[in-house]
């Protein structure tokens, strides 16, 4: 009808995700600024979907609801995707609205990164951070962090997520090296989906030249089901993670079903107790005893150990008591952004950053 509006017929549609894939390509195509003679003009586009049978039976029904669709995809500020109600329950349709601007988020650089102390219990000093990916969302607010990273692991997202963090992170603690004496590690997680994307390790190589962070402080954290799972894979993995330097921590460590001498043989810098058994260390025996057990399984097979979710003095003392390494949680510091954290770090040790941006 009108000269800017295009019809697009799919057909083979397995389900209405391929169809949001290949409108999310389109819509990534055309929303980049194009050259015209000297100038850059900013293109957007809207897109409405309507399904066969759910949304009509006939053309002009589809083309109809296709059309309601677009109009609201434009009320919502253009450059959208938007399906017509019907083709989908509400559910499926706030999930695949989210798939939608998940991808946007990425795209755009929405995405930012929260940095969480790790502090070693001999001496109380930090010696590391994790980055934990954030995503503030325009409508919704902060969107926790387990919904958005298991959508992005189940559409594939999570690769140029991952990058995005992987990037941010080691910049970021590079530069926070001059408060740390012998090395401030940054912990980056990986999914199971990362860990076996064969892009993994030149992505690592690339961030660490990019950002001249040491390899010895990245700490890759992959969780043990996710290791355990693709065994033959993962020995791979990890062996080309040990020849880029890096080291590796398996996260959640006891929720998954690791045997001794697959954890003897896979190389791997550290171990990570489970939340879930710290939570429960003052009140439960046998979470006492599955602590105590990987503390001293670490110390015999000769990796570290970090305790994850510390929120009282009681789970704090304990895990001093039984020589755990490290520790890691609300008690001690919470995720903060970058600037909150630098602001911690500084008071933590005296500033060599500003000597040193003096000096040169
Ligand atoms: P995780 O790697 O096990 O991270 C620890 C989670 O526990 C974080 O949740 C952190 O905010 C939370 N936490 C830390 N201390 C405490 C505490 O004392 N008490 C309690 N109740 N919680 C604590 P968050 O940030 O919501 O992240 C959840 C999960 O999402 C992470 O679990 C990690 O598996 C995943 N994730 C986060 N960022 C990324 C990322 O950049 N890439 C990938 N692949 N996964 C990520
Ligand atoms: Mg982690
Ligand atoms: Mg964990």
């Amino acid at each position: 009808s009108a000269a800017d509006e295009f019809l697009l017929l799919f057909t083979d549609v397995a389900s209405p995700r391929d169809v949001v894939a290949a409108a999310s390509r389109i819509l990534g195509a055309i929303n980049q600024p194009w050259r015209l003679g000297d100038s850059r003009v900013l293109v957007s586009a809207s897109i409405g979907l309507a399904m066969y049978p759910v949304d009509g039976v006939d053309p002009s029904s589809l083309l109809e609801n296709a059309h309601t669709a677009m109009r609201r995809a434009k009320e919502g500020g253009g450059g959208g995707l938007h399906f017509y109600v019907a083709a989908l329950s509400s559910m499926a349709e706030a999930r695949l609205q989210l798939e939608a601007e998940l991808h946007a988020a990425i795209e755009d650089h929405q995405l930012t990164v929260h940095y969480q102390p790790q502090f070693d219990l001999q001496s109380s000093g930090i010696v590391g951070v994790e980055a934990l990916a954030r995503w503030a969302h325009p409508r919704l607010g902060h969107v926790d962090p387990t919904e958005f990273i298991r959508l992005a692991e189940e559409t594939g997202l999570i690769v140029p997520l991952g990058r995005q963090v992987l990037r941010t992170a080691t910049r970021q603690v590079a530069q926070w090296q001059c408060f740390s004496r012998d090395g401030l590690r940054l912990a980056v997680n990986v999914s199971a989906r990362q860990f076996l994307d064969p892009s993994l390790t030149t992505e690592i190589e690339a961030a660490l030249a990019e950002s001249g962070l040491d390899a010895a402080l990245l700490d890759i954290e992959v969780t043990e089901t996710a290791t355990l799972q693709h065994a033959r894979e993962a020995d791979a993995v990890l062996a080309r993670l040990r020849s880029v330097g890096v080291a590796v921590t398996l996260d959640d460590f006891g929720t998954g079903y690791s045997s001794l001498s697959q954890l003897r043989e896979l190389p791997i810098s550290r171990l990570k107790i489970d939340r879930s058994f710290v939570s429960e260390i003052e009140h439960n025996e046998s979470s006492a005893a599955i602590v105590r057990a990987v503390i001293d399984l670490a110390v015999a097979v000769g990796v570290g150990v970090v305790a994850e979710g510390v929120e009282t003095r009681e789970q704090l003392e304990f895990l001093r008591r039984l020589k755990c390494g490290e520790a890691q949680g609300y008690l001690l510091a919470r995720p903060m952004p970058a600037d909150a954290c630098e602001a911690l770090l500084r008071r933590g040790v005296q500033d060599r950053c500003g000597v040193a941006r003096r000096g040169g």
